[in-house]
Order: structure tokens, then C-alpha cells, then sequence
């Protein structure tokens, strides 16, 4: 069984981890909107995830 991880490193020193990446996407979208005022998109958060 695979238990891979996607994980998010923010800029500001957030890390924000999920199983899943539909969980981390959103996870990082509200991070951003609610503290940096930023508007992700889906694949913009892809593109930051490791
Ligand atoms: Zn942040």
C-alpha cells in the first residue's frame, strides 16, 4: 500500500500536508486567501506541491 503524501511549503513557513491532493489543494487555497489575500488556482497549487 502506497501512503503517499502531498505536501505544500508556503513561503511564510506553512507546511500543509494531505493524503489527498482534492484536500491539499483546497487546504492551500483558503491558506493563501485568508492570509496572504492570494487566489490560487488548482494548478497552481500542483506546481507548488511536492
Ligand atoms: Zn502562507
Amino acid at each position: 500500500m502506497s501512503s503517499e503524501v502531498f505536501t505544500v511549503e508556503c513561503p511564510c513557513g506553512a507546511v500543509m500536508s494531505e493524503s489527498e491532493m482534492a484536500v491539499l489543494t483546497k487546504v492551500v487555497q483558503e491558506h493563501a486567501q485568508s492570509n496572504h489575500d492570494m487566489v490560487l488556482s488548482a494548478e497552481d497549487v500542483q506546481d507548488m506541491a511536492h
